[in-house]
């Protein structure tokens, strides 16, 4: 019935000016459309089967499941969006869309009358659109991390694990198979913090890292060509700094060559930073801890750190069920010092033979400061005869201690006990308590002297 419609040549040529095509497949006729004949196909190609060959690979399984499903009469309405090929090979994006009119005897497509235009501008501005929305939402990924990132950098206490959780995040940004933490102490010396080997053993040496560039560089330092032994070929490292103070750098390292750019040094540079303040919180929360955790005077742990340190040594002391020592020193009528020359002149006397009692220990040992000239030491897997000789001569060195700012002589009482090998294992409150009553007796029993308790 179309067909004599279209045989107003006045009414096809507009349709035609239009966009629209007509097909006779029973009796195998019809016009292409404009957009179709500008892309080099005629009646010819359209009729030969030769256009649906044009069409891209991708399109094809659509435009053919489309066909197919209007052919055998599920629906009578056809659109697609597809690519095909001109007759110089480039493709362009089409949209067809049309209604079947007629079907043959069989139910199959006879007439079909519809329009193809070419939609490739807006194919084009599509995909752009979809790589923009793609990489939107890759950097609000990116902003998330980093976002979570910085919280870690508020958490000081557990740096490795901090740094682990950063890790973390950074790879989720970019790529690495090693990744190494490197922190830089006042006088320039670098040491390795924390290594994690994505796709390595724990124990594999580090890679050399490339630190006299890093430490000076503002930016991230990409290495893509790595020479060498090693099994990495790309290197980017990540300089961290606070107040404009190198403080360490971050080594990302991936076996493929050139595999970093440019790209990976925005984020990496955000993350760096937060690494640098969780870093930078790490060393000052170190610091602080310290000073709470020990006396300013003597440099001796202060009554409750001297505890809790002490404390930690015994539990292990139980497991391992070996025997400890504990003295109490205290310096003898050291009123008397203070009244005579004064507090400024007793407290250098005290921090000199703090110093003489830390001078005279090994480093194991637990020193405190107990009470004011009362100081208490643990001395781990000693027993009271070589306890004795160390305190003997810690006595016999303050006795002899020669000061500037003060004539006569500084002596100490020392009380010591020892936990005993047999039994269960004492508390270690009373075996401070067992030392103390050592000192009493060495107080009464004219200072300047070492007593101990037995066991
Ligand atoms: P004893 O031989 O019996 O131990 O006599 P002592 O005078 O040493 O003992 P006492 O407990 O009577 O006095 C301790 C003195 O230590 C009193 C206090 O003023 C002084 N003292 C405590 N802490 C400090 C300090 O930090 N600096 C100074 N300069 N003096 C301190
Ligand atoms: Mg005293
Ligand atoms: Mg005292």
């Amino acid at each position: 019935m179309i067909d004599t419609l279209l045989q107003d040549t006045a009414l096809r040529h507009r349709l035609f000016e239009s966009g629209f095509f007509f097909g006779d497949l029973e009796h195998d006729f019809g016009y292409t459309s404009k957009t179709l004949t500008q892309l080099g196909f005629g009646d010819q190609e359209m009729r030969s089967g030769e256009y649906q060959k044009r069409i891209h690979p991708d399109d094809v399984p659509t435009y053919e499941a489309l066909w197919q499903r209007v052919n055998e009469g599920w629906a009578n309405d056809f659109y697609v969006e597809y690519r095909v090929a001109d007759t110089d090979g480039a493709y362009h994006w089409v949209e067809t869309h049309a209604v079947v009119i007629s079907r043959k005897t069989d139910d199959s497509i006879g007439e079909v009358i519809g329009t193809d235009r070419d939609i490739s501008a807006r194919k084009e501005a599509e995909l752009v659109l979809e790589r923009k929305v793609r990489e939107s939402l890759r950097n609000l990924e990116v902003t998330d991390e980093i976002l979570k990132s910085s919280t870690l950098a508020t958490e000081t206490a557990m740096l490795s694990r901090n740094l682990q959780k950063a890790i973390g995040q950074i790879s989720r940004i970019v790529q690495f198979e090693r990744c190494d933490i490197y922190a830089c102490d006042r006088l320039g010396e670098t040491t390795l913090v924390l290594s994690v080997p994505e796709f390595g053993s724990p124990d594999e040496t580090a890679p050399e890292p490339f630190d006299a560039e890093v430490a000076v560089s503002s930016y991230p330092v990409i290495r893509n060509n790595l020479p060498g032994t090693g099994p990495f070929r790309s290197a980017l490292g990540i300089p961290l700094v606070t107040d404009e103070t190198h403080i360490g750098s971050v080594y990302l390292w991936h076996r493929a060559p050139g595999f970093y750019g440019g790209t990976d040094l925005y984020p990496v540079m955000t993350v760096g930073t937060i690494f640098a303040v969780a870093l930078h919180n790490h060393h000052a929360f170190r610091q602080t801890v310290s000073e709470l955790e020990t006396d300013e005077l003597t440099g001796f742990l202060t009554r409750r750190s001297f505890y809790r340190t002490a404390n930690e040594l015994w539990e292990d002391r139980r497991a391992r069920g070996s025997s400890h020592t504990v003295a109490m020193i205290d310096l003898d009528h050291f009123k008397s010092i203070n009244d005579s020359y004064g507090h400024g002149t007793g407290d250098s006397v005290l921090r000199s033979v703090a110093h003489l009692i830390s001078t005279a220990l090994r480093s194991m040992d637990i020193l405190g400061r107990y009470g004011g000239e009362e100081f208490v030491v643990v001395l781990p897997t000693t027993d009271t005869v070589s306890a004795t000789l160390t305190m003997e001569r810690i006595r016999h060195s303050c006795e002899v201690l020669n000061l500037p700012e003060f004539a006569g002589s500084v002596t100490v009482s020392i009380g010591i006990a020892t936990t005993s090998d047999a039994g269960d294992p004492e508390p270690l409150s009373a075996v401070i308590e067992r030392a103390d009553q050592a000192l009493y007796r060495a107080k009464r029993n004219g200072r300047n002297r070492v007593e101990v308790t037995p066991d």
